[in-house]
């Protein structure tokens, strides 16, 4: 076997880049310090862009099965309109995170990642000559020593990977919100009704009551003005949840029994480089904000997604010059727009009696399309585009909502049936998808990376042509002034040079 990829934790950004490398046969090494499934997964809302990103590898059905969805998409509680968003879209789902990573193993299982419970990176050496990576792996069975040829830290936001690599993990010091979260069981017809959903205090504080099951609640507060040591992370008692959701809503919690609680606090921090050498980092130990819109997994995914075929390229010899730097690039914009759109949302939040003006005149911005449009994309992991631009060539028309982006979810009929666009992305290559009616893509065919689809034009305003990298990002289209010539860089600058 040639060296590896090893990947640094099971959570889901790591468990979806071992996913992204076994499926275009990289070899990946996949180690997590818990002895199985962790079941104290604590997120619950995936939104749009997370599921589209799913689509594109057939993992989202399933998930949405027995859903609910969220009815809006808000921005520090006012509400978007979303459907402004070029679409069609679709809302934020309710589903646990521990079912998104029992979906990730499942799949890891079946395309071959050497999937090692109970293992703990404890440390790494990057060889002298820039050839490779040491890492030391220690089990129950010892310590081991093994060579691969890149190590991504996706180890959560102490990342031992992102420290020893003595990257900065910068942002604000001062911790926001703490709370509890977890899963407890309850009798139905105890719990008050101001107990379920969401609700915010005068203050701005929150409490999320989400039933699981008749007889399993989801809970999870979120207090601005909590102090440590009470609200240290690690575990809670169903005494401690009694006394914050009594603050928060004014009634006793009814809980019989705990099955798993946790304190949580939350900083802000967007690591200063998300590669140094063979060394990458991704999910929360690159980026790390409160919870808010199902950003936390939309983040994780997408750095997974946009990184899985560039180190693929690599490894199978047909990367262009500069594609693995283009992750810090495209990444870095996507964990400071994170961080930055939420941090905006909880000074708009807390306290709000001091917010008030602030949040009326949010209101008066989101009268227009355009401030409405581009928070709603942001906040659902639909944005923010790539910024797609070729050396001497200019930029097509302005205001383009394509490039850099994801398709909407259209439906196209191909040869091989009636298929969501998401879908021609599942064999994890590029697509030069025309649907001009007049086969003119296929002329530029010499490129083994990209498979070229052919469908009538949906009926949308989509352009005749589009040139999709394999994450779904948008490199190229004909419908701003772009014509083969400008095909042809873009293919060059994602792809490198044709081979047929
Ligand atoms: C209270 C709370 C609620 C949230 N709700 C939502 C929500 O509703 N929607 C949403 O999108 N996001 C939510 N989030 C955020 C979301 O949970 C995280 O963004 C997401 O888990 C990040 O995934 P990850 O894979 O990057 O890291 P993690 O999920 O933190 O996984 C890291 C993994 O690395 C392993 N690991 C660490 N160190 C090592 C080592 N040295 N060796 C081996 N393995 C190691 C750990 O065991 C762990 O399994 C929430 C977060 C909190 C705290």
């Amino acid at each position: 076997m040639s060296e590896p990829v090893v990947v640094v934790g099971a959570g889901p950004a790591g468990l979806m880049l071992a996913c992204e490398l076994a499926m275009r046969d990289v070899p990946a090494v996949l180690v997590d310090i818990h002895p199985t499934q962790r079941a104290e997964a604590p997120a619950m809302a995936i939104n749009a862009g997370t599921l589209e990103m799913l689509d594109q590898r057939g993992l989202a059905a399933g998930l949405r099965e027995g859903t609910v969805t969220f009815p809006e998409v808000r921005f520090a509680d006012l509400r978007l309109a979303f459907e402004k968003v070029q679409g069609p879209r679709e809302p934020t789902h309710m589903v646990l995170q521990s079912r998104l990573e029992k979906v990730l193993i499942d799949r890891a299982v079946e395309l071959g990642v050497d999937l090692r419970w109970a293992t703990r990176l404890t440390g790494f050496e990057e060889a002298a000559d820039g050839s490779g990576v040491t890492v030391t792996l220690a089990s129950d069975a010892g310590e081991e020593q093994l060579r691969c040829r890149y190590l991504v830290g996706c180890d959560g936001r102490e990342s031992i990977v992102r420290k020893q690599a003595g990257i900065d993990y910068v942002g604000d010091d001062w911790v926001i919100v703490r709370g509890i979260v977890g899963d407890v069981a309850i009798n139905r017809e105890d719990v008050a009704p101001e107990q379920y959903g969401l609700s915010y205090t005068d203050n701005g504080d929150q409490f999320l009551g989400a039933p699981l099951s008749p007889d399993v609640m989801r809970v999870f507060s979120a207090e601005f003005s909590t102090e440590p040591p009470e609200f240290e992370d690690g575990p809670a008692t169903l005494e401690q949840l009694g006394d914050a959701v009594k603050r928060l809503t004014g009634k006793e919690l009814k809980a019989t029994e705990a099955h798993w609680l946790q304190h949580y606090s939350i900083v802000t921090r967007n690591a200063e480089q998300y590669r140094k050498g063979r060394v990458f980092i991704a999910g929360d130990a690159a980026h790390v904000h409160y919870p808010y819109n199902g950003q936390g997994l939309g983040t994780a995914i997408g750095d997974a997604v946009n990184l899985g075929w560039k180190i693929a390229a690599e490894v199978h010899g047909w990367a262009p010059a500069d594609l693995l730097d283009s992750y810090h690039v495209e990444r870095h914009l996507a964990g400071r727009l994170a961080c930055m759109n939420i941090q905006a949302q909880l000074a708009l939040l807390y306290p709000r009696p001091l917010a008030r003006y602030m949040r009326e005149m949010m209101g008066e911005f989101l009268k227009f399309d355009e401030v409405n449009v581009f928070l709603a994309e942001i906040v659902t992991n639909l944005g923010p585009a790539v910024p797609i631009a070729y050396e001497g060539v200019p930029e097509p028309v302005e205001g383009d909502r394509l490039l850099g982006r994801r398709l909407p979810k259209v439906q196209i009929k191909t040869a091989d049936g009636d298929m969501g666009v998401a879908e021609t992305l599942q064999s994890g290559r590029g697509v030069l998808l025309d649907l001009s009616g007049d086969a003119s893509a296929q002329e530029e065919s010499g490129w083994p990376t990209a498979s070229t689809w052919s469908a009538p034009k949906p009926g949308t305003d989509l352009p005749g042509t589009l040139l999709l990298r394999p994450d779904g990002c948008v490199a190229w289209h004909d419908g701003g002034g772009w014509g083969q010539d400008e095909l042809r860089t873009a293919l060059r600058t994602w792809f490198g040079a044709p081979t047929g």
